[in-house]
């Protein structure tokens, strides 16, 4: 089966970026989702005439369907989900408040629920679709100073299993790709003020290199196509070693 159609959240820049790149290239019809106008449109001259794009904020939860029913609608199908959209945030785990533990879940875990499930309403009439997520090394084991960013792609892992065995018997595929280190604004951000983090990411990477955005998005292209299609449930780490690193 051919995909027609991909969604990729925050697709306007590093990772995102990379995958809607990678995406259009392959001829597939993009729509990138993303809270900055400027930022897409930017995107959208690069990526050319495969790329659309829809200007909307992941945390406005309720208005998703209408979201997901006006995509479906104009391009006709839904073939590829990719939940890409995240943030992070660094702090002491005693300065963690409520409110910052609850704005990363909402945005990392509850706005991925309900793009997948709105999305899979659509993919389950086709009888076919594949969603991948991006989940995070924070996931595969324990990172001081992101308490709620852990929690939340440690979830995305979860759901990811749970919806592959729940949607396999619909056609849907759900699996999901951990990052390493890769060069990108957030990792900039995380990892450029602390200098012995970058060498603590380093020195346990085989590698020796952050990666690059486009190897996380040859990675997703797979999982989203036709090359994986008897892979479901997996999370598959791009990150030079670092998981298995000593
Ligand atoms: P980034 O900050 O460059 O990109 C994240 C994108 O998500 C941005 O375009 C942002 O605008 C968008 N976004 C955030 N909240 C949104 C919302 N409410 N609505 C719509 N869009 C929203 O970061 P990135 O490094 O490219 O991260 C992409 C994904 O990869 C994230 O899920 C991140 O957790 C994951 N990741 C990144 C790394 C890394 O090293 N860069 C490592 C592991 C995992």
């Amino acid at each position: 089966m051919k995909s027609n159609v991909a969604i990729v959240t925050g697709g306007g820049s590093g990772i995102g970026l990379a995958i809607a790149a990678k995406m259009c290239s392959e001829g597939i019809i993009t729509y990138i989702v993303g809270r900055t106008a400027d930022k897409l449109r930017s995107a959208q001259e690069k990526l050319g005439s495969n790329a659309r794009i829809k200007v909307f904020d992941l945390d406005r939860i309720s208005e998703i369907p209408h979201l997901i029913d006006s995509i479906s609608e104009e391009a006709g199908s839904v073939d590829i989900l990719v939940n890409n959209a995240g943030i992070n945030m660094k702090k002491p785990f005693s300065d963690v408040s409520d409110q910052d533990f609850a704005s990363i879940l909402h945005t990392n875990v509850q706005s991925i629920f309900a793009m997948s499930r709105e999305v899979v309403r659509i993919m389950r009439k086709q009888g076919h679709g594949s969603i991948v997520n991006i989940s995070s090394m924070a996931a595969q084991y324990g990172i001081p100073f992101v308490i709620a960013y852990t929690a939340s792609k440690t979830a995305v892992e979860g759901m990811t299993r749970a919806m592959a065995v729940e949607l396999a018997a619909d056609g849907i595929r759900v699996n999901c790709v951990a990052p390493g280190f890769i060069r990108t604004p957030m990792s900039a951000k995380a990892l450029d003020s602390d200098p012995d983090r970058k060498n603590k990411v380093l020195g346990r990477t085989p590698m020796k290199s952050l990666g690059d955005p486009d190897d996380v998005a040859e990675a997703v292209y797979f999982l989203a196509t036709e090359s994986s299609k008897f892979t479901t449930g997996v999370v598959l780490p791009v990150d030079g070693g670092n998981s298995i690193g000593f």
